[in-house]
């Protein structure tokens, strides 16, 4: 198959092969990956550029997951979703971000947020927030992050005040602030992290659904981002906002446990965008290389520039494979905190140098904002931040090491 990607304000779409695609996949799994590269070729890739310059998210392209069934897929059938698994999500992922990194980061937070209510929720709350979301008609947002706590999440101050008896709450009050929140203002469920005892660090820490429009519940400004830029990171601002006690998920204190656990969760999938980016930005400047001519020749003739699409290639392949080994661990219930940590470092690691790579392949082409690859170089930046920084993978990949030998730090 054929691309226009190395004509300028061409989109990133291509159905091309993938280097080391996996093998072994079901018959299944095959079409969901198949399906879901025809749709995001089709109708996510085109107006990605547009979409990033203007800043703009466009529901109709999340509603449109939604009818194919993409906002349901790793999910059992036994709470409403389509059964596939991890490993099946990760080839969405890696597709949907292929076309636009941004619009799979609205897609991961949006899973991130129905994953704790899947795992924590009480059949109430199963039945009250999953079927909308699994279909796609509301969309969510993950609510950890303060001013001054990100990487230390359990310092969060965001304050869930019980109403009623202490010994049997009838229902929160939550005041305080969330900054960088992943679908801001454009969504409806909100799963939020509050303390409801400051002094107890992540003893307090207490999970609630919360929807949009709960009276106390407002939006504060939205962040002008490098890159992903058109998806919504908003700040969200709760004056007293008074929720149900049965808006708790799990109870008192194990906020910090269901966080951690949907994080976990959420490397994977961010993992897998990261290796469709890194493909899309290797796929376009080896196109590119083929089509550009210099001393004679294509550029693709040149040996230098032949072992940096292989070295390319070589990242993209190690962070694929380390990918479906932590989804594959996490389809078959093991602990998955390290290896979701390593596939994300890695995979976010390769795509930053993979898309920073393919600026450089393009010259002066690949700086100009007329092609994909500036926009794919500053889209890969944030994933070396968001769902724990890659210094913190560090530290949780030396954990396990350290505890592995019985010294732990
Ligand atoms: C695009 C984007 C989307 C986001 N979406 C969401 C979202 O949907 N929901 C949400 O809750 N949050 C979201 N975040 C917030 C994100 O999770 C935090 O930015 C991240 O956890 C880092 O926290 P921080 O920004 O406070 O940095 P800090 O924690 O202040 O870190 C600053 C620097 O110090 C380093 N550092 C910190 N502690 C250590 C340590 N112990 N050892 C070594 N190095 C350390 C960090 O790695 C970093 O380099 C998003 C962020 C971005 C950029």
């Amino acid at each position: 198959m054929t691309t226009d990607l190395g004509t300028p304000g061409a989109s990133a779409a291509s159905t091309g092969a993938r280097t080391v695609a996996p093998t072994g996949l079901t018959d299944e799994e095959r079409l969901l990956r198949d399906t879901t590269r025809e749709f995001a070729a089709r109708e996510i890739a085109p107006g990605a550029a547009e979409r990033d310059e203007e800043e703009r998210y466009d529901r109709t392209i999340f509603t449109r997951m939604g009818e194919l069934g993409l906002t349901a897929v790793p999910f059992p059938e036994s709470v409403g979703g389509a059964g596939f698994g991890y490993r099946a999500w990760t080839l969405v992922m890696e597709e949907v971000a292929y076309a636009d990194m941004a619009m799979a980061v609205s897609l991961s937070v949006h899973i991130l947020a129905q994953y704790s209510v899947v795992t924590w929720g009480t059949p109430e709350q199963r039945a009250w927030w999953l079927p909308d979301m699994l279909s796609g008609e509301k969309l969510g947002a993950f609510a950890l992050t303060e001013p001054q706590a990100g990487s230390d999440a359990s310092s969060l101050r965001l304050r869930a005040e019980p109403v009623g008896p202490a010994d049997a709450p009838t229902g929160y009050r939550l005041t305080g602030t969330k900054i960088w929140i992943t679908n801001g203002i454009e969504a409806e469920r909100y799963l939020v992290f509050a303390t409801v005892d400051p002094s107890a660090g992540a003893r307090g820490i207490t999970a609630f659904l919360v929807e949009a429009g709960t009276p106390g519940f407002t939006f504060g400004r939205r962040e002008r981002k490098l890159g992903i830029r058109s998806d919504t990171a908003s700040e969200l601002i709760f004056e007293g906002a008074e929720v149900p006690v049965g808006n708790r998920l799990g109870e008192e204190g194990q906020g910090y446990k269901i966080a951690l656990s949907a994080l976990g969760e959420g490397r994977i999938s961010i993992a897998a965008a990261c290796v469709g980016l890194a493909q899309s930005a290797l796929d376009a400047a080896a196109r590119y290389l083929t089509e550009r001519s210099a001393f004679g020749g294509p550029l693709s003739d040149q040996q230098g520039l032949r072992f940096m699409l292989a070295e390319m290639a070589q990242k993209i392949a190690s962070a694929r494979a380390l990918t479906r080994t932590a989804a594959e661990m996490k389809d078959r219930g093991e602990n998955i905190a390290e290896a979701s940590s390593l596939a994300k470092w890695t995979a976010s690691d390769a795509a930053m140098s993979v898309t920073t790579d393919a600026v450089q392949l393009f010259g002066g082409s690949g700086y100009s904002r007329e092609f994909p690859v500036e926009r794919m170089m500053r889209d890969a930046k944030g994933a070396q931040i968001y769902e724990g920084t890659n210094q913190i993978h560090r530290l949780i990949v030396a954990d396990h090491l350290l505890q592995r030998i019985g010294r732990q730090g």
